[in-house]
């Protein structure tokens, strides 16, 4: 039995397996496929205090480093369920049950994608999916958002202020985001959007996207358009389905929590992209994953 298990091996994950070690509580770390979570797709990270530039792949790995140094276990592994029992928590990964007083999801979320060919390979070679995190890298560039609901409205809007050009490829004949930030952007003079459109394809050369195909829904006709980025904003699917009879979800499938990371489940904790909140980012993930842990350490302390 472990003091704790922490389900995710992102920034949430990793730090609060460190924070976990340095209180002395045995920690399980189980990650189902990449260790280090969204931020392995980033080629470059220039957010992250402490490292003015560095790769997503390498920020990863000096983390995990860390966890490891630190004696916590890393285990590969898709984590199915977490259940109460009478001693603390059942944690089902790959058909086994690991036991903990304590458990932390920090099992992130993850952007839409088209689904479109080429499109794994394009991320971080001008195809993104935030502007906080990218949109710098297109400063005085053209750049294409693609959706028309509040999440591709305020990316828009973001690069709007630093971008020569933005356009909103939109497969709806209106924005659907809310009202008074959307006609704010399209008074912008440098925004514009196609309506009742698709992207039918990326186009790229040498591996660096070079713009977009776009299919009108209502006349079949195609496009050609050319880009430097295009940011796909068309949601976030939260990693929760495994914790739904553990923890209430809200409405878009985010794990119900505040500042202090505690769900309405006592010793269960959440931290990262996965729990209700405004902002989804390395270094919040991180502030995440400290906080859950040093409650879950309190909260074994007391038991
Ligand atoms: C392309 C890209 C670029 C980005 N660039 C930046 C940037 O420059 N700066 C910045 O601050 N942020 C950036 N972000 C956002 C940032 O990466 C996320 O906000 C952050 O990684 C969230 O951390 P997390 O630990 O909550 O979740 P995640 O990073 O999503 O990690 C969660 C982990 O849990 C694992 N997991 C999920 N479900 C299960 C399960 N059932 N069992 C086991 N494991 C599971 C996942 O595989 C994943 O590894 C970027 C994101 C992307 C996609």
């Amino acid at each position: 039995m472990y003091d704790l298990i922490v389900v995710g091996a992102g920034p949430a994950g990793l730090t609060a397996a460190v924070y976990a070690r340095r209180a002395g509580k045995s920690v399980m770390v189980i990650e189902k496929s990449s260790f280090g979570g969204q931020m392995t797709f980033s080629p470059k990270i220039e957010n992250y205090p402490g490292f003015p530039e560095i790769s997503g792949n390498e920020l990863a790995d000096r983390m995990v480093s860390q966890a490891l140094g630190l004696g916590a276990e890393i285990d590969l592994a898709e984590v199915s369920a977490v259940r109460r029992t009478a001693h603390g928590f059942a944690v089902t990964a790959d058909g086994r049950d690991l036991e903990a007083a304590s458990v932390i999801i920090a099992a992130g979320a993850e952007h839409r994608r088209l689904g479109l060919e080429g499109e794994d390979d394009l991320i971080g070679k001008g195809i993104s999916f935030c502007a906080v995190c990218d949109g710098a890298f297109y400063a005085g560039k053209r750049v294409a958002v693609i959706g028309g609901g509040n999440s591709a409205i305020v990316e828009a809007s973001l690069l709007a202020e630093i971008c020569r050009d933005v356009t909103l490829i939109q497969n709806l004949p209106s924005l659907t985001g809310e009202k008074s930030s959307a006609e704010a952007l399209l008074s912008r003079p440098n925004v514009g959007v196609y309506y009742s459109s698709v992207v039918a394809g990326y186009r790229s050369k040498d591996g660096q996207l070079t713009g977009i195909r776009i299919r009108n829904v209502d006349t079949g006709e195609e496009k050609d358009l050319d880009f430097d980025g295009v940011f796909v904003a068309i949601g976030l699917s939260p990693a929760s389905a495994p914790f739904r009879s553990a923890a209430a979800l809200d409405a878009n499938g985010y794990v119900i929590a505040d500042e202090t990371c505690r769900t309405g489940t006592p010793g269960l904790f959440v931290a990262g992209d996965c729990r209700t909140k405004a902002v989804r980012q390395i270094s919040t993930a991180a502030a995440d994953g400290a906080t859950a842990a040093l409650a879950a350490c309190a909260y074994i302390d007391s038991l």
